[in-house]
């Protein structure tokens, strides 16, 4: 490792932790730059003053994964708790269990059926009409029928995405199952679990190291990139151009909290699918740590809605006329000579954390590689088209 200059990381979430950390453990100067005032992105954790519980500040993040490199190695920066995510949805005034299981379909529809009935059962409520289901709509009429869907995907997903679930793409049900047995573990994946002193603990150790400079209120300017030999942006793509070709739609949240004592709501989320209620969701943040115990209870009503300039974005919505602009500025994008965009805002991709991990691994290994053989490292390691 002969360079002069310093590796420039814009962003320390996930992300730019994990090449950070990776890249300095390789011998490199690593500068870390971050215009919010805290470490670990929307991951950020944080412990409430007054009743003690762990916050996650930009709402509920629970890890789960498939991929047993992104476990091990988040599992050497925190010990990881066994939790799994069981969620609970009220529709109709009445509380039932998500992801759609077995349980929840006796009870909604008033049944004792067993596996193989249930599946023949919700297999005649599916429109089978619907041969390649393109929208959510369709995802979901053609796999669980109009009355789960309009009970608990309709409204939930207009509150969620502001658009009718007819405009939004199949992926977004696709992440949730449907089973036909009574697990209700909302996830399907190998690993999960809760980093026992929170995601930014995480962040901070990843980022603890000599070679590693971090600087935070403070915002990156596209010229300073002449000073670094190489920059990782996980900041917002559009923002890297200066939004030259129009804003790429998000949606942002806002969190009301309620304080009470006890138990407020009995589990961590509870989910509104109703329309008469304008939030989408109450999370309660000392049940993502069942292991500790706290006489005091923080809970979080979540409102999604329009990001506007001035917010914090959450989620790309990727709708047709988004993607149309995403092109354009990865076109932009294949022009610059030493950035790489990562990340869900750097190449405005609905990313989970593992995922994040994953390609954070897999970017500064290529960047290894291609230093090694004195080749050019490439801006995007995934397709933020595809
Ligand atoms: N969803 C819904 N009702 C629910 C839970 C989820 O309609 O009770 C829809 C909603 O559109 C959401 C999508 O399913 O965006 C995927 O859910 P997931 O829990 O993965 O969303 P996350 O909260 O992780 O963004």
């Amino acid at each position: 490792m002969s360079e002069q200059l310093a590796i420039g990381v814009i962003g320390a979430g996930f992300s730019g932790a994990v090449i950070a950390h990776q890249l300095a453990e390789q011998g490199y100067r690593v500068v870390v730059f971050d215009a919010r005032s805290h470490i670990a992105g929307n991951c950020h954790t944080q412990r409430d003053s007054e009743s003690g519980v762990m916050v996650h500040v930009y709402g509920p993040h629970i890890f789960h994964t498939d991929n047993e490199r992104v476990w091990q190695f988040v599992n050497q920066f925190s010990t990881f708790e066994p939790y799994v995510n069981r969620v609970k949805a009220l529709t109709g005034s009445r509380v039932f269990s998500l992801p759609i299981n077995l349980l929840t379909i006796n009870q909604f529809f008033g049944r004792t059926l067993n596996p193989t009935e249930a599946a023949a059962f919700i297999a005649e409520m599916g429109d089978s009409t619907i041969v390649d289901p393109q929208t959510f709509e369709e995802q979901a009429l053609r796999f669980v029928g109009r009355e789960l869907y309009e009970a608990f995907f309709k409204s939930y997903t207009i509150k969620q995405w502001g658009v009718s679930p007819s405009q939004l793409p199949a992926s977004i049900l696709k992440r949730l199952p449907v089973r036909f047995n009574y697990d209700d573990n909302y996830f399907s994946h190998r690993f999960q679990g809760m980093p026992r002193e929170g995601y930014t603990a995480i962040v901070k150790r990843l980022l603890d190291h000599p070679n590693i400079t971090i600087l935070l209120n403070r915002s990156f300017r596209r010229e300073e990139a002449a000073n670094f030999a190489h920059v990782f942006y996980s900041g917002a793509i559009d923002a890297w151009f200066d939004h030259f070709e129009g804003r790429l739609g998000y949606r942002t949240l806002d969190f009301e909290p309620i304080r009470a004592q006890g138990d407020f709501q009995g589990c961590a989320v509870l989910n509104y699918c109703d329309d008469k209620v304008p939030w989408t969701r109450i999370s309660e943040h000392k049940h993502f740590a069942p292991w500790e115990s706290h006489e005091g209870t923080l809970c979080f009503k979540e409102f999604s809605r329009e990001c506007e300039p001035a917010d914090i974005p959450y989620y790309p919505i990727r709708l047709v006329e988004e993607k149309a602009l995403l092109a354009r500025y990865v076109e932009a994008a294949r022009r610059e000579e030493k950035v790489t965009f990562v990340g869900r805002l750097g190449t405005y991709r609905y990313l989970d954390m593992d995922v994040t991990i994953a390609e954070a691994l897999e970017t500064a290994d290529q960047f290894l590689n291609t230093r090694q053989r004195g080749e050019k490292m490439p801006v995007f390691i995934q397709d933020p088209l595809v």
